[in-house]
């Protein structure tokens, strides 16, 4: 049966999208505009350390990490789960520990490299910073997020007359050297970016006892060309899928009982830490995601072999960006498997299982996207390059479950800045929201 979703065609999920991403510059900020978006359709937070709520609309964020759920009253203890994976965290740079540093002159922020950095798209923008501290508060210690989303440090590029190998070898950038910040101008100031913090939170510096804290380019993401047919924006990768199964569930959750499968649970699980390679206690190689399922047939009666019974049953659509066709490099495609830009979601293959997706799992998704409406593309990585991964092979290998990797198209992957087609967001999310309809029937 095919779910209704209003407004999630062209340029107005696109603008949707922009704002998903530009309220969220680190993956706990990517959990709290997910969790805000769930509470609006009436979803509830759950505490993992409390007692677990049968059935309903609920979620629980860990971290970065944040797993939503709707449980329809009345499931079987077996029901199986219909998931949708995607990860919040993106490749970018993170305030050290001890980080105030001075030369020359200059103050700057010590950083640690996160993720496959493109490391030259980081260069000559302003950067904002963002993240969550651990504060010193009267029932013990508290997380709270800081955002200054406004211009505070900035990584200037050399000189072309300093580096006249550029032209013939290209740029080279050493991650531990070349990427340090400027911030201000004088001696080393002991303490300054924990000051800043205080500062940015209205709480004493001796209160703030640690931080995980990035950059990010606080030039919002927009609309591009003549036609506004491209978007550009930092954190596509992966932010993009987490605001499609988000609106996906969402979509699916308001509509009316009785119009969607009332037969799985269906679920959204957003992990941390994928970039570097998953294995943590939020990561998708950790237990969140089997725990929380878990807890969930638990909730309603389920016995030790229901749990077994449902995982067998259960799908999982594991989303996260596919490289578009670069049209300067054609040829770093295989030549059956090019990617456009505004060609629908793409489903990911790879027989080396670098992709979960197996033929089972690619024809359910496909029968998704022609139910929907939406046209679907198929990549195979060239044999001559290696080919990277994501969650979907991690969660497929812990849990069991067959899994789909598919993804909207995008160029620049890994760059500060990313570039995909307007209308792709929101055929994801419709795609999304048809499979999402159909499993359990
Ligand atoms: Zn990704």
């Amino acid at each position: 049966m095919t779910a209704t979703v209003p407004a999630l065609d062209g340029q107005e999920a696109a603008r949707d999208v922009l704002g998903f991403i530009g309220a969220s510059p680190s993956p706990f900020h990517a959990c709290a505009t997910a969790a805000a978006r769930l509470e609006q359709a009436g979803f509830t937070g759950v505490d993992e350390t409390g007692p677990w709520p049968a059935d309903g609309r609920h979620y629980v964020v860990r971290a970065g990490s944040l797993v939503a759920w709707q449980a329809p009253p009345g499931l079987a203890p077996a029901a199986p789960f219909t998931i949708v994976g995607a990860h919040t965290d993106s490749p970018n740079l993170r305030v050290r520990p001890r980080p105030d540093l001075s030369r020359a002159g200059v103050r700057q922020l010590g950083v640690e490299v996160y993720g496959g950095v493109l490391l030259n798209s980081w260069l000559d923008r302003d950067l904002g910073l963002s993240g969550r501290v651990a504060l010193r508060s009267a029932s013990g210690i508290e997380a709270r997020l800081v955002l200054a989303d406004r211009p505070l440090l900035r990584v200037p590029q050399l000189a072309i007359h300093l580096d006249r190998e550029i032209t013939s070898d290209g740029l080279r950038l050493n991650p531990q050297v070349h990427l340090v910040p400027l911030w201000g101008l004088g001696a080393t100031d002991e303490g300054g970016f924990r000051r800043f913090l205080a500062a940015e939170l209205d709480v004493e510096p001796a209160d703030v006892l640690g931080w995980e804290v990035m950059a990010h380019d606080v030039a919002p993401g927009t609309l591009v060309g003549p036609a506004n047919e491209l978007l550009s924006s930092p954190r596509l990768d992966n932010l993009c899928s987490c605001w499609a199964a988000i609106t996906a569930l969402v979509a699916t959750a308001s509509v009316s009982a009785g119009s969607v499968a009332a037969g799985s649970v269906r679920v959204v699980a957003l992990f941390d830490h994928e970039e570097v390679g998953s294995h943590s206690t939020s990561g998708a190689g950790g237990p969140l995601l089997a725990t929380v399922l878990e807890r969930i047939a638990l909730a309603r009666g389920a016995e030790r072999d229901d749990w077994h019974r449902s995982r067998a049953g259960s799908v999982c659509v594991s989303a996260d960006g596919a490289h578009a066709t670069h049209p300067n490099y054609a040829e770093r495609h295989d030549p059956a498997h090019q990617i456009a830009f505004g060609g629908g979601p793409v489903v990911k293959h790879n027989a080396s299982q670098r992709y979960a997706t197996g033929a089972l799992g690619a024809a359910r998704f496909v029968a998704a996207c022609e139910r929907a409406g939406v046209p679907v593309q198929h990549y195979s990585h060239r044999n001559d390059l290696p080919c990277g991964s994501t969650i979907g092979p991690i969660t497929a290998a812990r849990l069991g479950i067959d899994t789909v990797d598919v993804g909207a198209p995008q160029l620049a992957m890994h760059s500060a800045r990313e570039l995909m087609g307007a209308a792709d967001p929101g055929l994801l999310a419709r795609a999304l929201t048809e499979f999402y309809a159909d499993h359990g029937h």
